[in-house]
């Protein structure tokens, strides 16, 4: 379910952004300030709702909305799609239907179990405790050396015959890898059409917007995209090869301006925001 076929006449009214990268500003570059103001009035203005599909922990999502004075939220998909949290007049809360999903994605298999099964593997750090979740283990190693150790995690699950996978980014801001192992199948994608079909919306109205290796799925799931200008040229080769391959290339918008200011100038593409400013 990481994938579905889009109908085009269905117009937009959902912003699915990652954070990092993407919708937070960037330092020193005072446009993507000037426009997270446009872009919080736009969202108002259209009544359109807003989701935040990150890797971040729930906590650290909120510390970001707060730290950026970002606009909030009505979901938040974080841990790189293994946990939703729905907004509720009194805060933000668990989403349990989920949580009961990934519990039976997972057959059982809690962190404990990959943390041993993973342990010989050289190169591989666990990252902080407040990163680790029980169905999902987070991991960094240097920069060089994250799609070599990815295959060697797949490798490692399979030959213990986990119902697991790995996925590889690279951290451009520390400049490492950063490797989660989570419940084969899961991914932000996976949740975000996975919510789509819980909240009231539908996965044709959603525009997503990333920058980086775990957008990808996002990115080429029929969602219309937007892939901001710091992306990296390769990310953004192999989604656009990818959806000409779905014959999708029009769901495809590649930003001129980067993080924040790329997400404006998408959403105003796809015709999310009619005004032009
Ligand atoms: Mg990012």
């Amino acid at each position: 379910m990481n994938h579905f076929n889009p109908q085009s006449e269905i117009a937009p009214s959902v912003l699915a952004t990652d954070l990092d990268g993407t919708l937070i500003p960037l330092p020193n570059t005072p446009d993507n300030n000037k426009d997270l103001i446009i872009l919080k009035e736009s969202l108002v203005a259209t009544k359109s709702k807003l989701v935040y599909v990150t890797g971040r922990h729930f906590e650290s999502a909120i510390d970001a909305i707060e730290q950026y004075d970002l606009p909030a939220p009505d979901w938040i998909v974080c841990d790189v799609g293994s946990a939703i949290y729905r907004r509720d007049s009194d805060g933000y809360h668990a989403f349990s239907a989920y949580e009961r999903h990934v519990a039976a994605m997972s057959s059982g298999v809690d962190r404990q179990v990959i943390e041993d099964t993973l342990s010989t593997i050289e190169g591989l750090e666990l990252q902080p405790l407040e990163h680790q979740q029980r169905f999902k283990t987070s991991y960094q190693s240097s920069a060089g050396a994250v799609q070599q150790l990815v295959e060697r995690i797949k490798i490692r699950l399979q030959e213990a015959k986990l119902p697991y996978n790995c996925m590889g980014s690279l951290d451009p801001f520390l400049n490492c890898g950063l490797l989660d192992v989570m419940p084969s199948g899961i991914s932000k994608a996976y949740a975000l059409i996975w919510l789509s079909k819980h909240a009231n919306f539908h996965p044709d109205e959603v525009i997503y917007s990333g920058d980086s290796g775990n957008d990808y799925a996002a990115l080429v799931s029929g969602f219309r995209a937007i892939i901001v200008a710091n992306g990296s040229p390769a990310l953004a080769d192999k989604v656009s090869k990818r959806m000409h391959e779905r014959g999708l290339p029009d769901r495809l918008y590649l930003a001129r301006s980067p993080a924040t200011s790329g997400v404006l100038e998408g959403c105003r593409h796809f015709g999310l925001f009619h005004t032009a400013s």
